[in-house]
């Protein structure tokens, strides 16, 4: 098989973050599923990586995993997700922004909870710590235990009841700037993919803006094929990626079973689109 017919899904959490298979189960999953070039991306940590490499050497069919991170940045004070692939995890100038990020993230989500906690909701702040273990607190912990305590329906009505934009959990957000972000991704050697570019409620002529700003920010790449698309949204993404000269990127964004999303599931590979891994950049296969 050629690398451009390689089922890839190069977007995924596990319990470093968000998600909640370990990177063991995680690896075991994708293959499971026959992925065969994969990407672990935990919101701003790389710490489910090692592990993960670990699994997938052991395995009898281990598959090509790329080491990744989704980085948050801020733009015009929205939050809007890198995904960094083939990041050398042991770059010290990445760590340090990474350990800052994370910093970052604990002071937001004790804030979450006290602003939850003004309007009622007590106790958050320690559940969604819980459930978080040892991983950097993300809204989708804060999600789950809200879910859990019956204060909404889904994950996806807590959000927009309480964690969104404008809603009483929400706390501005104080990320690195979008340039930033890249030019720390490409000092650790990777490339900077634009993350689900309709996830973020934005307009079509924001959505647009939004790509041409993250490619004159030196962005390498953004995601076309993501789950739960229509086909006019796929190809909507892929005519900007091809107008803005920036590669394209797949992933499911999976974070546990059960959800709509499932790892390796829909990661069409249409022609005519310049995929990441035939930049020139892109790392040769090893044999
Ligand atoms: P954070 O990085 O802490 O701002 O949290 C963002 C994470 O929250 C995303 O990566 C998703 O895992 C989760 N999330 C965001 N929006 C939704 C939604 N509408 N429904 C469910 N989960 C969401
Ligand atoms: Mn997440
Ligand atoms: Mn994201
Ligand atoms: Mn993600």
């Amino acid at each position: 098989m050629t690398e451009e017919t390689l089922l890839a899904d190069l977007h995924s959490h596990t319990t470093a973050s968000d998600g909640m298979l370990t990177p063991s189960e995680l690896v075991e999953r994708a293959i499971g599923n026959g992925v065969e070039m994969f990407a672990i991306t935990d919101h701003d940590t790389t710490a489910g990586l090692a592990e993960a490499h670990a699994y997938n050497n052991s395995h009898a069919t281990p598959l090509r995993l790329i080491n990744g991170v989704e980085v948050s940045t801020r733009w015009h004070n929205h939050d809007i997700h890198i995904v960094a692939l083939n990041i050398d995890p042991d770059d010290s100038e990445f760590d340090a922004f990474l350990i800052n990020q994370r910093n970052l993230r604990e002071l937001r989500a004790k804030e979450i909870g006290e602003r939850l906690a003004k309007a009622g909701i007590e106790g958050a702040y320690e559940g969604a710590k819980l459930l978080a273990g040892d991983a950097a607190l993300s809204r989708g912990h804060y999600a789950r235990w809200l879910a859990d305590k019956g204060y909404a329906t889904s994950m996806a009505n807590v959000f927009k009841k309480y964690l969104a934009r404008g809603k009483t959990g929400y706390v501005p957000n104080n990320w690195s700037d979008m340039a930033t972000a890249i030019e720390v991704i490409h000092k650790a050697g990777g490339i900077a993919v634009l993350a689900h570019p309709h996830g973020y409620k934005l307009s079509t002529k924001w959505v647009k803006r939004l790509v041409r700003e993250f490619k004159e920010s030196a962005g390498d790449a953004m995601e076309v094929v993501v789950s739960q698309q229509t086909v006019e949204t796929r190809s909507q993404l892929i005519a900007l990626s091809l107008q803005n000269e920036l590669a394209a990127s797949l992933g499911s964004d999976f974070h546990f079973p059960g959800s709509w999303t499932e790892l390796g599931k829909s990661m069409y590979q249409p022609p005519g689109v310049n995929w990441v891994w035939q930049m020139d950049s892109w790392p040769a296969a090893s044999a």
